[in-house]
C-alpha cells in the first residue's frame, strides 16, 4: 500500500510566480551513456509578488545535480537544499544568474517525459511538466524567457541538431563531435522547449506568408520514411494558407520544422518552430496509409500549427487553462478540416466521438469542468473534456456571436494578449468586448461539469395554428458538484411540414419573412417557444448542427425519424435520426430471443441509402455505420455489453441478408476507376465498398468472399487493403483469415505505422481478438512494451473497442487489463493512466460485471509504489 497519498493542487491557490527567467542559456552534451546540461538563467524578481524574502524554489524530476552556481560563484551544499523535487535557495539577490549543471540518462527514460531516446535518436517531451526532468526550473508555463540553445553530440551518430528558433551558429569540435546554436527571439513557457538529435533525412520546401516572407519548412524523418512526407507538408502549407485567410495569423518564424518520433506518449507537441509528432499521426503514403490516416495527419498538422498563435504567442497562465489553448485551437482545426473536407461528415465525426466518449467522461468518475478547479497529475487532464467539450464551447460562442463578431473577437483576444500567459476568462472577455454581447452566464460552462439534459415536449393548437414547444433544463450532478444552474444553450431548430418543406418560423403572429431555421437561446430551467401561422402539426428538427453539446430527450416515434432521416434539410441531423432509429431497433432487442423480429421499417430505410446513388454519397457511408457498441454502452442505464453486443450483431446480420442483393450492386458500382486521392467523394466510394464487404461477410457469403479476397490481392491503397483484411477476419472463413494475416504482416512488417494496424485489426476483432490471441499478440516478435503504439494497438484496442471480449462474463479481460496497468505503471505512467479509464465505468455496467471491475480496479489501487497518475483515476473512481 502506498503510504504518502499524492497532493492535490487547486486552482484557488494559484500566486503569481515570485521570479522570473528572463533567459534561458542551455549547453546539451549528449553522449550514449548519458546527457550533461549546462544551464545559465537570468533571474529576477517578480516585481507583483510582493515584498519581503522569498526563497528561490526551482522544480526537478529524477536529476543527478552536479554543480550550483550563483553570479559566477560555487555554492557549497550549505547554501542550497536539494531535496530532489526542489532545488531550494533560502537567499538571492533581486537580480542574478543561476548556473546549475544536471546529469540525466536519457537512454533509460521510460517515461517519455523530458529527454529520452527514441529508436537511437534524442528527443524531448516537456509539456506538461517534462522540463523539470531535464534542469532545474521554475516549471510553470506563466514564467516565460528566451531560450539559447546550444547541443554538442558525435556528428557521425547524431548529424542533425535541433532546437526551437533559428539555427545561429554551428561548428565542429575536437573527437569527431559538433555542435548547433539555435536561438528563439519570442520568449516563451519551457512546456515548448525542443531538442532533437539524430540521424535523419531532411525534406524541405518553402512557403510565402501574406505579407511575402519566404518561410523555409522542413521535415526530419528517418531515411526510411523519407517517401511518407509529402501529405504531412502539403496540409502544413494549406494551414499556413488557411490561418491567414480565416483568422489573421501569420507565421513568425523564418524556420518551421517538424519531426517524426516511433515513441511517444501524445499524438504531437506544438513546440515553438520544432513541432515533434508521433510517426502515426505524420508519416504516410498511398501504401501504408488509410484514408483515415490521411485526414487525421492533415487534421494534426494543423492543429499542431495554429498552436503557433493560440497556445504559444498567447499561452496558458497555469495548467487549469489548458483548454484555453486546447478547446479553442481543436474548434480551430476542426474548421479547417470541414473546409478542407465536407462540413457535414467532418460534424458527424465529432459529435459520434463526443458523445461516445466525452459525454462518457462526463458521466463518469473523471467528470471535470473544462476547466478544472483541481487535479493530483496534470497528466491525467489532457482529456475529451478539456479539448473535444473544450472546442464544443468555443464553437457556442461562435454561434452566438457569428463569424464577424466572433472573429473580431478573436483578433483582440490576439492583439490584447500576445506574449502574455492568461486565462480562460480573459479569452470570454475579449469576446464580449468585441461584440458587446454578455456572456456571463455563458461562462457557466467552464465552471460546472457534467453535460446537460433538455427534456423537449410539444403540443400544437390546430385551432390557432401554434405549435408550442416546451424545454426544460437539468444538469446532473458529478463528482464534487451538485444542484447546478441553467447554462447559456444556443438551440439550432427547424420545423418540417408534412411533405418535408421547412416552415417558416414566426416567433409572433403575423411576422414577415420569418426564417426556416432559429437559433433559440436557453437561459432558464424552463422555457416555452410558441411558432405561430402553422397549418398542420410540423415534425420537429432539433439541435440542429449539434449546436450544443447535450443530450436531447424527445419522444421521437420511429415514423418521425424515418421521416426526417429522407427529408431533413439538415444533413448532420438526417444522420441523426438514422442513428437514433438504429439505437431504437437495437435497444428494443437487447436481451430478447434470438428470433425476435427486427422492425422492417429499418431495412426499408437502409435499402434506400445503399441503392440510391443520387443521394450524397459520403452522408450515405456514414448513415450506413450501425451506431457502435461504445455508443450503446453509453446510453445503456445498466449495460449488458454482451447482449448489447448480440443485438447489434442480430441487426446487422439482419440487414446484411435482406439487403445482400444491394450490398453487392453498391459494392460494384462504388468500385471506382482512376489514380488514388484523398477526397471526399472517393474517400465516401471506399468507405462504401468497405462497408458493404464488412456486412456481406457477416453473413459468410460467397461472393462477398471472392470480392473480399480480390479486393485484398489487388488493392492498389491501404484503405482497401486493410478494409478487406478487417473483412475477413472478422468472418467465419478461418482458413481465409489466417492466410491474409500472415501475408499482410510478410508485406510490411518492416513498417512500424503497418504492423499497428495489423495489431489492431486483430485485438478490435470479436473473431481474432479472444483473450487467448491477445496474450499471444503480446508475444509477437513485433510487440514492444516500450513503445506506447503497439501498446494502444493492442492493450488499448481490445478493452477500448473489443467490448464483447472484453466484459467476458468470467471477468478475465478486467483481470488481463489490471494486470497489463500494473506492468505499465512501473514503467511508463503516463500511458497506463490511460489504459484503465475503461476500468473506471465500473457503475456504468451489470451488477455481475461491475462487481468484478471494481475488484480488478481495487488490485490496481493496492499496488506496491503506484505512480500519482493512476492512483487518482483508480482512487477518484472507486470513491467517486
Ligand atoms: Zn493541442
Amino acid at each position: 500500500m502506498r503510504t504518502n497519498q499524492p497532493q492535490t493542487i487547486y486552482l484557488s491557490d494559484y500566486k503569481v510566480p515570485p521570479y522570473l527567467v528572463d533567459h534561458v542559456d542551455l549547453r546539451f552534451e549528449l553522449f550514449e551513456n548519458g546527457a550533461r546540461v549546462h544551464s545559465i538563467l537570468a533571474v529576477r524578481r517578480n516585481p507583483e509578488a510582493g515584498a519581503g524574502d522569498i526563497p528561490l524554489e526551482l522544480d526537478g524530476d529524477s536529476l543527478v545535480l552536479e554543480s550550483v552556481g550563483l553570479d559566477g560563484v560555487t555554492l557549497n551544499e550549505a547554501a542550497f537544499e536539494n531535496r530532489g523535487d526542489k532545488l531550494i535557495i533560502a537567499s538571492v539577490p533581486e537580480r542574478f544568474e543561476l548556473a546549475v549543471v544536471t546529469w540525466l540518462e536519457p537512454q533509460n527514460n521510460t517515461r517519455l517525459e523530458g529527454l529520452y531516446k527514441s529508436s537511437g535518436m534524442f528527443c524531448t517531451q516537456c509539456e506538461a511538466e517534462g522540463f523539470r526532468c531535464i534542469t532545474y526550473f521554475p516549471d510553470r508555463p506563466d514564467v516565460m524567457s528566451r531560450f539559447r540553445t546550444r547541443i554538442e553530440a558525435d556528428k557521425r551518430s547524431y548529424p542533425v541538431l535541433l532546437s526551437n528558433g533559428n539555427d545561429v551558429d554551428r561548428g565542429d569540435l575536437d573527437d569527431g563531435r559538433h555542435f548547433v546554436s539555435w536561438e528563439g527571439p519570442f520568449p516563451k513557457p519551457c512546456y515548448l522547449f525542443a531538442l532533437v538529435a539524430g540521424d535523419l533525412v531532411e525534406k524541405r520546401d518553402t512557403f510565402t506568408t501574406c505579407s511575402g516572407r519566404d518561410i523555409d519548412l522542413r521535415m526530419y524523418v528517418e531515411p526510411r520514411n523519407s517517401e511518407k512526407c509529402d501529405h504531412a507538408m502539403d496540409s502544413l502549407k494549406r494551414s499556413m494558407r488557411w490561418d491567414e485567410e480565416v483568422y489573421g495569423r501569420e507565421y513568425d518564424l523564418d524556420i518551421f520544422m517538424i519531426v517524426a518520433v516511433d515513441d511517444f506518449n501524445m499524438g504531437a507537441m506544438e513546440n515553438k518552430g520544432l513541432n515533434i509528432f508521433n510517426s502515426s499521426c505524420v508519416l504516410a503514403s498511398q501504401d501504408t496509409a488509410t484514408d483515415l490516416a490521411f485526414q487525421r495527419i492533415e487534421a494534426i498538422v494543423a492543429h499542431e500549427y495554429f498552436h503557433n498563435w493560440s497556445g504559444n504567442r498567447v499561452t496558458c497562465r497555469d495548467w487549469f487553462q489548458l483548454s484555453l489553448k486546447e478547446g479553442f485551437t481543436v474548434f480551430r482545426d476542426s474548421q479547417f478540416s470541414s473546409d478542407m473536407g465536407s462540413p457535414t461528415v467532418k460534424r458527424i465525426e465529432d459529435v459520434a466521438l463526443l458523445r461516445t466518449a466525452q459525454f462518457a467522461e462526463d458521466g463518469g468518475p473523471m467528470a471535470h469542468p473544462i476547466r478544472p478547479a483541481s487535479y493530483m497529475e496534470i497528466s491525467n487532464f489532457y482529456t475529451l473534456t478539456i479539448y473535444e467539450k473544450g472546442a464544443e464551447v468555443v464553437r457556442m460562442i461562435h454561434t452566438l456571436l457569428g463569424p464577424d463578431l466572433f472573429r473580431k473577437g478573436s483578433d483582440l483576444y490576439f492583439e490584447r494578449h500576445d506574449g502574455q500567459a492568461v486565462t480562460t476568462d480573459d479569452f470570454v472577455k475579449a469576446m464580449e468586448d468585441a461584440s458587446g454581447r454578455d456572456l456571463s452566464q455563458f461562462r457557466l460552462w467552464y465552471e460546472q461539469a457534467g453535460t446537460p439534459v433538455l427534456t423537449v415536449a410539444d403540443e400544437f393548437d390546430a385551432e390557432q395554428g401554434i405549435y408550442r414547444l416546451t424545454i426544460k433544463q437539468t444538469i446532473p450532478d458529478t463528482p464534487g458538484q451538485t444542484d447546478k444552474k441553467p447554462q447559456h444553450i444556443p438551440f439550432a431548430l427547424g420545423l418540417l411540414g408534412g411533405k418535408g418543406e421547412s416552415q417558416p418560423l414566426r416567433l409572433q403572429a403575423g411576422e414577415q419573412d420569418a426564417p426556416t431555421e432559429r437559433v433559440l437561446e436557453l437561459t432558464g430551467e424552463t422555457q416555452v417557444f410558441e411558432f405561430h401561422g402553422l397549418d398542420g402539426c410540423p415534425v420537429p428538427s432539433l439541435l440542429r448542427q449539434f449546436s450544443a453539446p447535450v443530450r436531447v430527450r424527445y419522444p421521437w416515434t420511429r415514423e418521425q425519424l424515418l421521416f426526417l432521416m429522407s427529408h431533413d434539410p439538415d444533413g448532420f441531423n438526417r444522420w441523426d435520426a438514422g442513428e437514433r432509429l438504429a439505437v431504437d431497433v437495437i435497444q428494443s432487442l437487447v436481451g430478447t430471443p434470438k428470433d425476435a423480429p427486427v422492425d422492417s421499417r429499418l431495412v426499408t430505410a437502409y435499402r434506400h441509402l445503399v441503392s440510391d446513388s443520387s443521394l450524397d454519397q459520403a452522408l450515405v457511408a456514414k448513415m450506413l455505420q450501425l451506431p457502435s457498441e461504445a455508443y450503446l454502452i453509453e446510453l445503456a442505464e445498466s449495460a449488458d455489453a454482451p447482449a448489447i453486443h448480440d443485438a447489434r450483431e442480430r441487426v446487422l446480420k439482419h440487414l446484411a441478408i435482406a439487403l445482400r442483393d444491394d450490398l453487392i450492386a453498391c459494392y460494384r458500382r462504388s468500385v471506382e476507376a482512376g489514380a488514388y486521392q484523398v477526397t471526399p467523394d472517393q474517400i465516401a466510394r471506399r468507405s462504401l465498398r468497405n462497408t458493404a464487404l464488412a456486412w456481406l461477410l457477416q453473413i459468410n457469403d460467397e461472393e462477398g468472399r471472392e470480392l473480399a479476397l480480390r479486393q485484398f490481392r489487388e488493392a492498389d491503397n491501404m484503405t482497401d487493403r486493410i478494409g478487406a483484411l478487417r473483412a475477413l477476419v472478422n468472418s467465419d472463413y478461418e482458413d481465409d483469415r489466417a492466410q491474409v494475416l500472415e501475408q499482410f504482416y510478410e508485406r510490411f512488417k518492416e513498417d512500424p505505422q503497418v504492423v499497428e494496424q495489423w495489431f489492431s485489426v486483430q485485438a478490435t476483432s470479436d473473431r481474432a481478438g479472444q483473450l487467448p490471441q491477445i496474450q499471444q499478440l503480446l508475444q509477437h516478435e513485433a510487440f514492444d512494451w516500450k513503445n506506447p503504439n503497439k501498446v494502444r494497438s493492442v492493450v488499448g484496442a481490445f478493452a477500448g473497442q473489443n467490448l464483447a471480449a472484453f466484459h467476458s462474463p468470467d471477468g478475465s479481460g478486467y483481470d488481463f487489463l489490471a494486470d497489463q496497468v500494473c506492468r505499465l505503471d512501473d514503467s511508463n505512467p503516463q500511458i497506463a493512466a490511460r489504459l484503465v479509464t475503461p476500468l473506471t465505468r465500473w457503475k456504468r455496467f451489470a451488477p455481475a460485471h461491475s462487481q468484478r471491475m471494481k475488484t480488478a480496479l481495487e488490485r490496481i489501487r493496492d499496488k506496491a509504489g503506484l505512480s500519482r497518475d493512476v492512483y487518482e483515476v483508480v482512487h477518484k473512481s472507486l470513491v467517486g
